[in-house]
């Protein structure tokens, strides 16, 4: 079953978002953290992908084990970053040889050090291009079943600079073959209703599943707002500033992303797709608080 068959159900999906390990030690607690998400029976895992080579490879890696022994199906993300059109081409081969037939198409942030993203010389430039070479790619296989899924950004959405350019592109990426979206992190509901209902005015009809971050230390707030542009509500911050143990940073992150997975079910969200930061406590808190683990 692909994830397109998932997400026409009818019943909200339950996902995660897994990084692939750097270290033994991270490798060990990414195959305890697994282990744990397993039994709450998701829809699927997402794999990200990284900028330099050895992270791609430990990515398939993450994305082989899932398929295999998890039985979980596996949602592999791929970026244009730093590699040909030809080079691509070897990975989806790769990729389909192994059975995996749900993708996450991105342009894929700048490697480190380098300020602004920019094309491989011989590859893809945008998105929407690489939804494009899939689609190609599984079809001169004869694989037929593929999902492409996209990136949508509800918070640059509500910027009105932004605004129309985010429906834009995100027409390109649909009208290129994907066929549903994950959106980057958020933590306003009306930003992610305004963008759907944006969306459907403009024919875009594909399932848009919000992505929520429990976020259970204040480190870790700064950080993803240095990493998404997005910032950490204060509310947030100030509860996990004030919280006088581990145990109570983590009961107000995992409220605060609770309270926004809710209004997002309640306002018609297709799922929740949860990222895990490869720990599993919150991300488990979280989810039975939803009712969504058939735990
Ligand atoms: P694009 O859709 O290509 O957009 C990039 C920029 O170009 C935007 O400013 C857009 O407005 C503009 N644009 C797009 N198409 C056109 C066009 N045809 N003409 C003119 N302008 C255009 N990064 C990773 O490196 N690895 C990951 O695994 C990863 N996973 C992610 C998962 C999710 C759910 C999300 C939301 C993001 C993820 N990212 C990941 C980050 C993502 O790659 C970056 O945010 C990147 O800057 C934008 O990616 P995109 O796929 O939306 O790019």
């Amino acid at each position: 079953m692909t994830i397109d068959d998932l997400l026409r159900r009818g019943s909200p999906t339950l996902s995660y978002e897994l990084f692939p390990p750097r270290t033994p030690a991270a490798e060990d607690a990414l195959a305890r953290t697994m282990q744990v998400l397993a039994e709450t029976a998701p829809d699927f895992i997402s794999i990200t992908y990284g900028a330099s080579g050895t992270t791609r490879s430990t990515s398939r890696g993450v994305v082989q084990l899932l398929a295999e022994q998890h039985t979980i199906p596996p949602l592999a993300h791929l970026t244009c970053v730093d590699q040909s059109r030809a080079e691509l081409t070897e990975i989806i081969e790769e990729y389909l040889s192994e059975g995996v037939r749900d993708f996450l198409a991105l342009r894929g942030d700048p490697p480190r050090g380098q300020a602004h993203w920019q094309p491989h010389p011989d590859g893809l430039t945008y998105a929407n291009e690489l939804v494009t070479l899939l689609r190609e790619v599984a079809h001169a296989h004869g694989v037929d079943d593929l999902t492409v899924g996209v990136a949508a950004f509800p918070a640059q959405h509500a910027m009105p600079r932004w605004r129309q350019q985010s429906t834009d592109v995100l027409k390109r990426k649909q009208d290129a073959g994907a066929t549903f979206a994950i959106t980057q992190v958020f933590y306003e509901t009306s930003q992610y209703t305004a963008m759907v209902e944006d969306a459907r005015d403009q024919g875009i009809d594909m399932p848009i599943i919000p992505e929520v971050m429990p976020i259970v230390t204040s480190r870790r707030a700064i950080r993803a707002a240095e990493l998404t542009g997005v910032p950490t509500p204060v509310e947030l911050v100030a509860a996990l500033e004030r919280a006088e143990s581990d145990d109570a940073a983590r009961a107000a992150g995992v409220a605060h992303a609770s309270r926004l997975s809710r209004e997002l079910l309640d306002a018609g969200a297709p799922g929740i797709h949860v990222i895990t930061f490869n720990q599993h406590q919150a991300a488990l808190e979280l989810v039975e608080s939803l009712g969504l683990t058939t735990r």
